[in-house]
């Protein structure tokens, strides 16, 4: 598989083109951004936890029957997907109430949300990714009605999937962010899965374990995601 020219720089992942049309590459770098990337850090050994993680959690999915983007790593920090043509929305589930949410709706911090919650945010850094509902989507054409449907269900069926997972672990699976995108005619999860984009606290302290260590100068970011990593058994070596 031969690497070509970037085509896409996010704030923490570029994208590469390959000699493959149907395959891209992931680059996962240190770079870790927060509020709208006001907030930029490097953090050693970042990119190659989030890409070993990413695959683990990608992988645990797909046994699980979730139609993901992911091939293969090929480096420590690169992995190989398919080439989706992604929606520009975010879903997000969320199990306890924090984070945006609470500054939303003046909820209690912490509080369980039964049954858990969902929302769709249009990616889009400019506006501070706006939250945005079914009706937004299909108006302006960024997904149709059974996409729609198809992330949604999705969404909550790697909630089971993934509440479970931690739970095994010791930790709580607080909230998270996926992306989609569509292959051959089928709704795919793309994009990652990691503690840069979920929220994910030890079930006995509720200590946080994810990218709010970043976000609000806790320190011990990748210390605490190499942690989550250890808890799964995720193969860092
Ligand atoms: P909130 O809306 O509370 O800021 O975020 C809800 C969840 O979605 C959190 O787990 C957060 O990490 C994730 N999330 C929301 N938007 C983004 C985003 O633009 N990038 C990343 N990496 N995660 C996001």
């Amino acid at each position: 598989m031969e690497k070509r020219a970037e085509l896409y720089r996010g704030k923490a992942k570029s994208v590469y083109t390959t000699d493959d049309p149907e395959r891209l590459i992931l680059h996962f770098r240190n770079d870790t951004s927060a509020f709208d990337g006001e907030k930029i850090e490097q953090l050693e050994r970042k990119g190659i936890v989030n890409n070993k993680f990413n695959a683990f959690i990608m992988q645990k999915l797909e046994e699980a029957g979730i139609p993901t983007q992911h091939d293969k790593i090929i480096a420590d920090d690169e992995c190989l997907v398919k080439n989706l043509d992604m929606m520009p929305v975010e879903c997000v589930i969320r199990n306890i109430a924090t984070g945006s949410l609470v500054r939303r709706l003046g909820v209690e911090d912490g509080m369980d949300l039964i049954p858990a919650t969902f929302e769709f945010f249009l990616k889009n850094d400019e506006l501070h990714d706006p939250m945005i509902n079914d009706y937004h989507i299909k108006t302006f054409g960024w997904a149709n009605e059974d996409e729609i449907e198809k992330m949604k269900a999705l969404t909550f069926q790697v909630n089971d999937i993934l509440s479970k997972l931690f739970k095994d672990a010791n930790m709580i699976l607080v909230d998270y962010k996926l992306e989609f995108g569509r292959y051959n005619g089928e709704v795919l999860l793309g994009d990652e899965f990691t503690p840069d984009g979920c929220r994910l606290w030890d079930i006995d302290t509720r200590e946080k374990l994810d990218k709010d260590r970043f976000r609000q100068g806790l320190g011990g970011v990748v210390e605490a995601y190499e942690e989550v990593a250890h808890r799964l058994g995720v193969d860092l070596d």
